[in-house]
């Protein structure tokens, strides 16, 4: 999601909390027993009848969680249709023509409250992923843990996803737990209220419509937004043993809406975050991507620190970021990573990964080279180990392993510039991304400052003053050659970049 500008985002805010007030008040004056609606057993204003799956009366409802329905009429939220994707509209319209009940979902509807632009819009329906694949030519059913339909509306693809009900006996085919309690299927439907409590988080639980414009709320989603808080629907701890992944999504929502975890959803972070490790790494390299690469990384890698979670995503990084040169340049690279997203410059996994993997290639490559291995085999044995103990965390595809390998490499070579080093050096496809690593190694002080301010320079000089900058190397061409390695660079973080044209360092420049 693309925030606006600070000051909208809180003008935003300003105008929803009012039109909450706004209605808070009015429906108190007709609230009979004098509950506050957002509290009371019935909600607010036009409710529809609400439907009673029967002989299932025992089940959790949405008013043991502490709030009950309420549905905020048109009038009083900021939510516009225009705010919506046409795709996701037509979607919506489709499904209702089709006598289904749609709503949008999710990010969608808590980012657009937010004053900010959704990255997506997910859909809920009451139709199964069979019955909606009838309305939609080209859509696919996919998954297997949860079975979405993916519908296919000109070039945009929307998740619709069937409401998900409770599980009981005799269901055990549609629904799965591990000796953990981690849910391995969950593909049981219900209405919308057991959907509702069955999502992770309150603020992520807000169903808009478009038929009436209402939204519902069932779980305090509207309050928590108001209060900026990350509340997690139900019980905790269970609600993060049948998925693991919800601990990484609390702390991506609280950095990215920059909102406080709520205390009970909080506390059993640190106690569970070793389940992280009975997530498959394919899906962890989704959720990484997710996490340090939507432009609030920084925030984000400082949350998962402080809960200790981290230590289960970059085990290698983590054990070494008492070292400050490890500790700066992983918060560097995330933090140039966060600038190029807002500056909309293109960021890859490559070079994200291969700083944060750096600190343990490097501190391995010295311990070999102690060991006696020559600087060139010591490197490609310490990538290849600290790559494969990284793999058991998150999977890394070979697409970017593969320019992550030859970042590294080039860094042994970036000091050799004599005789026509330099001017092959900056014509291959990985240059750009090195020179942009070597920068980064430079400002968090492990290796000392000069050799990336050289290469800032060769890259603005004209042909005649490049020949005359390799002229004057000294003779062995090999000068901050990285030798200094675990030298602090006291000449500061910016030294070597001035009048530089380092496009930010925190992903390969888009020439590469
Ligand atoms: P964004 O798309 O901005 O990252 P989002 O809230 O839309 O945020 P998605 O991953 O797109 O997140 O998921 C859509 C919705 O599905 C969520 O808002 C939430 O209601 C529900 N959801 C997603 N993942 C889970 C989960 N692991 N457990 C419970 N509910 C989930
Ligand atoms: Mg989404």
């Amino acid at each position: 999601m693309h925030w606006a500008a600070d000051n909208t985002v809180s003008r935003m805010f300003n105008s929803l909390i009012s039109s909450i007030k706004r209605w808070h008040n009015k429906s108190k004056t007709t609230d009979a027993n004098g509950d506050t609606p957002l509290m009371s057993s019935e909600g607010g204003r036009g409710k529809p009848p609400r439907k009673k799956s029967p002989g299932k009366s025992t089940r959790p409802k949405a008013s043991d969680t502490g709030v009950s329905r309420v549905i905020i009429p048109r009038s009083d939220h900021s939510l516009s249709r225009r705010d919506v994707s046409r795709a996701a509209l037509t979607v919506m319209k489709r499904l209702q023509e089709g006598g289904f009940e749609a709503y949008i979902v999710g990010g969608g509807v808590r980012d657009l409250l937010l004053g900010g632009h959704p990255k997506d819009f997910d859909v809920a329906t009451d139709a199964t992923p069979e019955q909606a694949r009838q309305l939609f030519r080209g859509s696919r059913i996919v998954g297997r843990r949860f079975r979405i339909l993916h519908a296919r509306i000109g070039r945009e693809v929307i998740e619709v996803t069937t409401f998900r009900g409770h599980h009981s006996d005799g269901e055990e085919h549609e629904a799965q737990q591990s000796e953990h309690g981690m849910l391995l299927r969950d593909n049981v439907y219900g209405d919308l209220e057991s959907d509702a409590i069955r999502r992770d988080f309150t603020v992520n639980a807000l169903y808009y419509t478009t038929n009436g414009f209402e939204i519902h709320d069932y779980t305090g989603g509207i309050r928590d937004i108001e209060q900026r808080l990350i509340r997690m629907i139900g019980d905790p701890e269970t609600r993060y043993k049948e998925d693991p992944v919800r601990m990484l999504r609390a702390v991506r929502f609280a950095a990215k809406l920059d909102f406080d975890i709520e205390p009970a959803t909080a506390a059993p972070l640190k106690e569970l975050a070793p389940l992280l490790r009975n997530i498959a790494p394919a899906r962890m390299f989704d959720e990484v991507l997710k996490l340090l690469m939507s432009g609030h990384g920084e925030r984000t890698f400082e949350l998962l620190r402080q809960y200790q979670l981290w230590q289960h995503l970059f085990p290698d990084n983590a054990r070494l970021l008492d070292n400050p040169e490890a500790l700066a340049l992983t918060r560097q690279a995330l933090r140039n990573t966060d600038t190029r997203i807002r500056e909309d410059l293109r960021v890859t996994p490559a070079f994200l990964y291969a700083a944060l993997l750096w600190p343990g290639v490097n501190a391995e490559q010295q311990y070999l080279e102690s060991k006696g291995v020559p600087p060139v085999p010591a490197l490609a044995q310490a990538a290849q180990k600290i790559t494969s103990n990284q793999l058991v965390h998150t999977a890394i595809p070979k697409r970017f392993t593969i320019p992550m390998r030859e970042i590294w490499d080039m860094q042994s070579r970036l000091p050799r510039r004599s005789g026509e080093r330099a001017f092959r050096l900056m014509e291959l496809p990985k240059f750009r991304a090195a020179y942009d690593f070597l920068l980064l190694r430079e400002d968090s002080g492990e290796i000392p400052a000069g050799l990336g301010q050289w290469w800032t320079a060769f890259q603005q000089a004209d042909e005649e003053q490049r020949l005359q900058m390799v002229r004057d190397l000294p003779r062995n061409g090999a000068q901050g050659s990285g030798k200094g390695r675990g030298r602090r660079n006291r000449g500061g973080r910016n030294r070597g970049r001035q009048g530089g044209n380092r496009q930010g360092g925190g992903a390969e420049h888009p020439s590469n």
